[in-house]
């Protein structure tokens, strides 16, 4: 099997190949159970789209207006060497030899589902009894899934980070169909080159064909192609001559998986300290939207449980610059707002776990319906979110006036309780509330939108605040003090 000719893909039509997707006009959808293999399957089909397609910014945005034939992606792909896309090669070096191998179930390759050994990699929302065994294709996206998006921290000692961090955002762009969502990640190499500032002499082979030697991994010599597959783990996946239902994908198979083996790289890319200390540099990872600081350069992650993706979607689209940190959309994000031509409407994929030390705390597959045209109307989209954002504001103030000695005698962490608690129902609910109000991104005016999303937010906002009063109505104290509060909802915004 390989990866850039044959079908492992798995879709409502069956097995599909990426030549398939690309050059047909079939409405071919993912199928995977997971959510999170979903999405690194865009990211890793996409990435294979750049290997094969390698377009300039022109040229991606003919194939976005008129398609691609089956001829034209296969001489485009007599120019690849294809060789290191077979299945038993693709992202799999070759063991050291005098190395210790860890070996564990295929279950910790879907990081929802994590079950590593030390003490703060705990498992999460679904049971790992769910993943036991997967088909050979699958494991080529779990084992993309293990370098793109799962924190080496999961793994104890013998985890690695791999070239874009642990645990990070990803953020893609999502059109009307697959093939078009993947050209729309599909990376332009004239245009990486202007963004990325790689040395000349930047290594553009994949490492499992020539894998880094030296103790740091400078960022400036990854070429576009390395860097997308980089590898953090020398790794294998035994296959048995059994058959199985795939746990992954749900087709049958002849043969099946249940546990891969790894060894850890050495080096150090410029995603962990040591290669920031060491001056390693940031790779321009085209799905990250990052954080420059004062001391290097940060992907984004999701840390807190009740974070909600909304809260951010501004500095995701458009950047953020706040007192140390600035917040930079994604390449890809840049890509389509400078440089693409798209006349349909689109969504915004933010996908990605929400990582705390070691665990897993939650997981994010948020989709956001964006403005066509990006450069002239994503202020509709900050208007949006700064409302969320204030109602959010208030709703704290109206809050505080609990903290007030003259009203209250309780104990500090049970007020505190009361907050906190409202304020992450409040996030939580805006989520759905905000990718509503997007949807009509595209038909109506920034100043409508903006109407009516303080109007839904607040609405929101007090109803929260008067379930707490009900609850607390005959806990006098507390309930004198809610009522002072109320009127900060009731103050109207200019
Ligand atoms: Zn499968």
């Amino acid at each position: 099997m390989n990866l850039l000719k044959d079908p492992f893909i798995s879709t409502n039509f069956g097995k599909a190949s990426l030549k398939d997707i690309l050059t047909s006009n079939e409405d071919y959808q993912l199928q995977y159970f997971f959510d999170e293999t979903q999405l690194a399957m865009l990211q890793m089909l996409s990435s294979l789209s750049t290997v094969v397609l390698k377009p300039t910014i022109s040229e991606l945005n003919v194939y976005l207006a008129n398609g691609l034939s089956p001829k034209q992606y296969d001489a485009l792909l007599e120019k690849v060497d294809s060789q290191w896309y077979e299945g038993d090669r693709f992202m799999r070096s070759v063991f050291p030899s005098t190395a210790k191998i860890a070996d564990g179930p295929i279950t910790k390759l879907v990081s929802g589902i994590e079950c590593g050994s030390s003490a703060n990699a705990l498992g999460l929302f679904s049971e790992s009894s769910e993943i036991s065994v997967c088909c050979p294709d699958c494991t080529h996206v779990l084992n993309y899934n293990l370098h793109m998006n799962i924190k080496g921290e999961c793994f104890g000692p013998t985890g690695a980070t791999g070239i874009r961090g642990g645990g990070s955002i990803s953020t893609l762009i999502s059109g009307k169909n697959l093939k078009s969502t993947l050209l729309l990640n599909t990376i332009c190499v004239d245009y990486f080159k202007e963004q990325a500032q790689l040395d000349d002499d930047a290594e553009n082979r994949v490492m499992w064909a020539f894998p880094p030697k030296s103790e740091i991994y400078s960022a400036p010599k990854i070429g576009l192609e390395r860097g997308l597959f980089a590898l953090a783990y020398h790794i294998d996946f035994p296959v048995n001559e059994i058959s199985c239902k795939c746990d992954i994908c749900g087709n049958n198979s002849e043969q099946s998986v249940t546990t891969f083996q790894r060894v850890k790289y050495s080096g150090a890319y410029g995603s962990t300290k040591k290669g920031r200390d060491n001056g390693a540099g940031w790779w321009l990872h085209p799905y990250t939207p990052r954080s420059v600081k004062e001391d290097g350069i940060y992907a984004v992650c999701a840390r807190d449980q009740h974070w909600q993706s909304w809260q951010e979607l501004t500095s995701y689209v458009v950047g953020k610059d706040a007192d140390k940190t600035t917040v930079k959309p994604a390449f890809i994000i840049n890509q389509f707002q400078n440089k693409l031509k798209v006349d349909s409407s689109l969504s915004l994929l933010v996908g990605g776990n929400i990582a705390d030390q070691g665990s897993i705390a939650g997981r994010i597959y948020d989709l956001y319906s964006m403005p066509s045209s990006l450069t002239k109307n994503n202020t509709r989209i900050s208007l949006v979110i700064d409302a969320g954002l204030t109602q959010k504001e208030k709703l704290s103030a109206a809050f505080n006036f609990l903290f007030s000695k003259n009203h209250v005698g309780y104990d500090s962490n049970f007020i505190k309780g009361i907050k906190n608690q409202a304020i992450q129902k409040f996030t939580s609910n805006a989520q759905q509330i905000i990718q509503q109000i997007l949807l009509d991104v595209n038909r109506k005016e920034a100043t409508q939108l903006r109407k009516e999303a303080i109007e839904a937010l607040n609405k929101e906002a007090k109803s929260i605040f008067k379930s707490v009063q009900r609850k607390y109505q005959h806990d006098l104290p507390i309930f004198k003090a809610l009522v002072k509060g109320e009127f900060v909802l009731y103050k109207s915004i200019d």
